[in-house]
């Protein structure tokens, strides 16, 4: 049977998901975290328990061989299940590409430029498509991005106020997230028609966050910008940050742009206030002062942005969480939604608690949801869409 591969390839993992070509069920999902140091693979196939070994280090030392362990993994689970397609989790697609592409030689070239845009991810996936070209020869690559959603933003939420030239070489707010938005999205219309054709806003609250305002099933802005560092505070990255502190950095304090970069993306946000962990269970059991500041911190940005989205959208219809903390810490959202009744939103307690599909209340006039994001299953869905794009406009050309 036909199969679709999706891969979404980091600096030491890969997460991977294989679904059947026309029916886009879901087969195998799983990972291989700790590539080049103590690799581990973890992976669900359908009707089977998880399974979880270790690898051996010296032989899966890159995505190549880190490939060819999925591949493995598929043959067994699955003989003569053949891969057609690859798709590709891309983090940056730059100011034009707002659908997905086949990769050819001259797409991948133009990826590459945008390396210097996204340096902690762009690399990486690109690293994944190169081993994907020779794990399967025969398959079709497509390149989904997380960008792409977000191209139709008005210019004014597209732009920064710098010189203009900048924006014309591609300084510009991009907004990342893209497929896991354009998945709820989907999900919320087929929940809440009415609702999805109104004014929306999304909460990704992961180990990465951010929040994007949707109008009429349309991104017209997110909390994230030039890179994935913009909005809200995450894990380990900062969020919104005077340029300022940057310069202070450099000029008063001496730091390198390498060690910039490694302070605002990896030493920052929840770890760096907390002091203790990027991982919301763990702050939330703490009990630490810095712990519970962390937290504060986190659920004031939330509110502060979802504010900002509001008087953009020029109200609210629904407002949607989804990601690691999104769809399972309910006191966050408990939080997070606490005092806006002024704007027509209360959660029901125990709906929220339970973590029901839909927690307001029955006399909330804001409707909100929760609803698991499944970033995979969009980018099979693209990558069946393009591939057959493609064999149709190779037979008529
Ligand atoms: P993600 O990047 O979407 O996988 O989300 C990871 C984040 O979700 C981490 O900060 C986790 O601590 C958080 N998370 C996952 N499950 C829970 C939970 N039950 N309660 C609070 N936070 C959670």
């Amino acid at each position: 049977m036909t199969h679709i591969l999706t891969l979404n390839a980091g600096s030491s993992s890969i997460k991977f998901a294989l679904f059947e070509a026309e029916s886009l069920n879901e087969r195998v999902r799983g990972q291989i975290e700790g590539i080049g140091t103590t690799p581990r693979l973890s992976a669900k196939v359908a009707d089977a328990d998880k399974t979880e070994k270790e690898l051996d280090g010296s032989e899966i030392d890159n995505h190549a061989s880190a490939l060819a362990a999925i591949l493995t993994l598929i043959n067994e689970s699955f003989s003569g299940a053949q891969v057609a397609a690859v798709g590709h989790r891309i983090v940056h697609g730059g100011p034009d590409y707002a659908s997905p592409i086949v990769i050819d030689d001259e797409s991948f070239a133009g990826l590459e430029k945008f390396i210097p845009l996204a340096p902690l991810h762009q690399p990486h996936n690109l690293s994944g498509v190169r081993a994907a070209q020779a794990a399967f020869p025969e398959a079709v690559q497509i390149a989904c991005f997380d960008t792409s959603f977000h191209r139709q933003h008005p210019w004014v939420n597209d732009t920064y106020a710098l010189p203009l030239a900048l924006y014309e070489e591609g300084v510009r707010r991009y907004g990342f997230h893209g497929l896991s938005y354009e998945y709820v999205t989907r999900a919320l219309k087929e929940l809440a028609p009415m609702h999805a054709a109104g004014r929306v806003v999304v909460s990704h609250l992961g180990n990465g966050a951010s929040m994007c305002a949707i109008q009429g099933g349309q991104s017209v802005g997110s909390t994230m910008g030039f890179t994935a560092l913009d909005g809200l505070p995450m894990g380990t990255r900062c969020g919104q940050l005077d340029p300022g502190v940057v310069l202070y950095l450099m000029a008063a304090k001496g730091l390198s742009a390498t060690e910039i970069e490694n302070l605002l993306y990896k030493q920052s946000g929840l770890k760096g206030l907390s002091g203790l962990s990027n991982d919301m269970r763990v702050l939330e059991e703490a009990g630490t002062i810095e712990a519970q500041r962390a937290i504060d911190y986190f659920v004031f940005r939330i509110r502060r942005e979802l504010g900002a989205m509001v008087a953009i959208l020029s109200g609210l219809d629904a407002l949607v969480f989804c990601g690691g903390i999104g769809e399972n810490a309910w006191g966050i959202r408990e939080r997070v939604c606490r005092d806006f009744g002024w704007l027509g939103l209360e959660l029901e307690g125990s709906r929220n608690r339970a973590a029901e599909t839909v927690i307001s209340s029955e006399r909330s006039r804001v409707r909100v949801f929760i609803i698991p994001t499944n970033e995979e299953l969009m980018i099979a869905s693209h990558a069946a869409e393009t591939a057959k794009a493609a064999v149709r406009s190779a037979a008529a050309a």
